[in-house]
C-alpha cells in the first residue's frame, strides 16, 4: 500500500464535495486536516469539539461510506481535535483582535446623494436632461454589497442567481421586474446593489440607478409642487436599469403608485430592466393597487429566507475576513446560534463586539459574547435556541449531542434529555411538541413528563439541583 493521507483524504473530499453544497463543504470540511493514515485507519484533525459533534451529527454515514470507499470495508476513522482552551494565552493564539481602521464602518451607512437632485440652488430643475446625450448620473450603488461579498445559501439561492441571471443580461430574461422580497435585514438591499454594480461592471454605459421608494416618493412630491412632474418621469424613463427598494412604502400612496406606474410601462415597453425589492410577498401588499401588483407579478418574486446556521457562520467568517477580524471560533458559533433572524444583527454584534475588545483591551472571550448580544439585542425578543441548550447540556455532562437528539434510552442521556427539554421550555418560546421533535422525536406528553421529573428531583436531590444551577448559569444570557 503506497497511499499517504493526504492523498486519501483528498479522494475523500472530492466525494464528499459531490454529495453536499458548497456552503456547508466549505463551513466543515475545508478547514478538517487529514493527519496520518495507519493501515486502514484514518485521522483527521478537527478545530474544535463542537465541530466534530457537528460532523458526527450531520456527515457520519457520508463521512463513512467514503472512507471505506477508499480504504476498504473496515476502514475507520479518527479524529484529532484541538482543544481551544489550551492555546488561550499564547501570544500567537487566534484570540487576538485586529481592528484595521474605524472609519471604515462609518461609511458603509452613509447615504448617497443624487448629484442631480441634490444640486444647489442654479440648476432650477433637476430632471431636465440638456440635450440628447447619454445620461451620465451617479448610480447611487454602495460597493460593498457586490455579489462577492453575498454569500449564497439554501435561504437566498433562488433570489441570488435570479439577480445574477438579470445582471448578465439586464432587460433579456424573463425576470422583468425581478421582485426580491423578504424580512428585515435578509438581504434585500445587499442584492439589488449587487445586481445594479454587476452591471455596471460589465457595461459601465448602461445607466443604472439605484433608489428607496422614499425618496422616489420625495422626489415626486417635490416635483408636484415644483410643477416638473413630466421632467421627473422622463427622467426615470431613460434609465436601462431602475432599481428599487423598499415598495412596501408605495402603499396608500395612489399618486406616487400612479406615477410609478407609467415609468414602470414605459420601461417594461422598452425592454429596460426593473428590479424591486419588498419586505412582504406581492399577494400581501395591502394599499397597492391593483394593476400595479399584477405588473410585479409579471417577471419573478424570490424570496429571502432567514439563513441557516452554518450560512450565518459564513456570512461572519466572511465579514471577520473581509474587516482583518480573528475571532476564536466558540465565540462566531454563539452569536451564529444566538441571532438567528436577522443578518444586520448578526453583524452589528459582530461589529459591536470587536468594538468593544478593542476598546477596553479585553480579548474576545465567550463570556464577552453573552455580555454584547445581550447588550445588542435586549428590545427583540431573544431566546436562547434548544439548540443551544442542548449543546450546553452536552457539553456539561460530556455526552455527544446526537445520542441526545436520539432514541436512545441510556439512564444518563435520558437524564440529559429531560434537562433540555425543561431548560428548553422554561426559556425559549417553543411549543411542547416541537421541544419534543428536536429531542429524540419525543411527544408532548413526554416532554411535560420530563419537565415534572426535573422538577421533582431538583427538590430532592440535591447533586441535581446543583446541575440545574450551573447549567441555568451557563445559559443565562450574562
Ligand atoms: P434588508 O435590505 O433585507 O433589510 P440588507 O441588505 O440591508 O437587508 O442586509 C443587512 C446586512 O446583512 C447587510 O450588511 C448585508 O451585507 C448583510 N447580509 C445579508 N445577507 C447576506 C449574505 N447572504 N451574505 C453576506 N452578507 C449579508
Ligand atoms: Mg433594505
Amino acid at each position: 500500500m503506497n497511499q499517504d493521507h493526504a492523498s486519501v483524504w483528498a479522494q475523500c473530499l472530492t466525494v464528499i464535495k459531490d454529495n453536499i453544497n458548497d456552503q456547508a463543504f466549505k463551513t466543515w470540511f475545508a478547514p478538517i486536516k487529514p493527519v496520518k493514515l495507519d493501515g486502514n485507519v484514518l485521522t483527521i484533525q478537527v478545530p474544535s469539539q463542537f465541530f466534530y459533534e457537528w460532523l458526527e451529527e450531520h456527515y457520519v454515514s457520508l463521512l463513512r461510506k467514503t472512507v471505506r470507499k477508499e480504504l476498504g470495508a473496515d476502514a475507520r476513522l479518527e479524529y484529532s481535535i484541538i482543544m481551544e482552551h489550551a492555546r488561550q494565552g499564547v501570544s500567537s493564539s487566534p484570540y487576538t483582535v485586529n481592528v484595521p481602521t474605524t472609519e471604515v464602518r462609518a461609511t458603509r451607512n452613509a447615504e448617497v446623494s443624487m448629484p442631480i437632485v441634490g444640486e444647489p440652488a442654479p440648476i432650477k430643475n433637476p430632471f431636465v436632461i440638456p440635450g440628447l446625450r447619454k445620461l451620465n448620473i451617479d448610480s447611487n450603488l454602495n460597493p460593498n454589497y457586490a455579489f462577492d461579498s453575498f454569500i449564497e445559501g439554501e435561504c437566498n439561492r433562488l433570489a441570488r442567481s435570479a439577480g445574477f441571471a438579470v445582471a448578465n443580461k439586464p432587460g433579456g430574461t424573463a425576470f422583468n421586474p425581478l421582485l426580491i422580497y423578504g424580512g428585515v435585514g435578509l438581504g434585500k438591499t445587499h442584492l439589488a446593489h449587487a445586481i445594479g454594480l454587476e452591471i455596471k461592471n460589465q457595461q459601465p454605459d448602461k445607466t443604472v440607478l439605484y433608489v428607496s421608494s422614499e425618496r422616489f416618493t420625495h422626489q415626486f412630491i417635490d416635483a408636484v409642487r415644483n410643477n416638473t412632474v413630466n421632467d421627473f418621469s422622463h427622467f426615470y424613463q431613460m434609465m436601462d436599469v431602475l432599481i428599487i427598494d423598499d415598495v412596501q412604502f408605495f402603499s396608500g400612496k395612489e399618486k406616487t403608485q400612479d406615477v410609478f406606474f407609467h415609468i414602470f410601462n414605459h420601461l417594461h415597453q422598452t425592454g429596460k430592466q426593473i428590479v424591486l425589492t419588498s419586505d412582504k410577498a406581492p399577494v400581501e401588499m395591502q394599499g397597492m393597487e391593483q394593476r400595479l401588483l399584477s405588473r410585479f407579478k409579471w417577471g419573478l418574486s424570490a424570496d429571502l429566507q432567514v439563513p441557516s446556521l452554518e450560512t450565518r457562520m459564513a456570512i461572519l467568517e466572511k465579514k471577520m475576513y473581509a474587516d482583518g477580524i480573528e475571532l476564536p471560533r466558540e465565540v462566531i458559533e454563539y452569536l451564529a446560534y444566538s441571532i438567528t433572524t436577522n443578518v444586520r444583527e448578526l453583524e452589528g454584534a459582530l461589529i459591536s463586539l470587536v468594538a468593544q475588545a478593542s476598546l477596553n483591551r479585553k480579548a474576545i472571550t465567550l463570556d464577552l459574547a453573552k455580555h454584547m448580544i445581550d447588550k445588542f439585542v435586549k428590545n427583540t425578543a431573544r431566546e436562547v435556541s434548544i439548540d443551544y441548550i442542548q449543546k450546553v447540556v452536552c457539553d456539561y455532562f460530556d455526552l455527544p449531542i446526537e445520542l441526545l437528539k436520539s432514541k436512545t434510552r441510556k439512564r444518563e442521556i435520558v437524564q440529559a434529555r429531560q434537562i433540555s427539554m425543561y431548560f428548553a421550555k422554561k426559556m425559549t418560546k417553543s411549543s411542547l411538541a416541537n421541544i419534543g421533535l428536536h429531542c429524540g422525536g419525543k411527544d408532548h406528553a413526554t416532554v411535560l413528563h420530563a419537565c415534572r421529573t426535573v422538577n421533582n428531583l431538583s427538590e430532592t436531590d440535591k447533586h441535581f439541583r446543583k446541575y440545574l444551577e450551573d447549567l441555568e448559569k451557563k445559559l443565562a444570557i450574562h
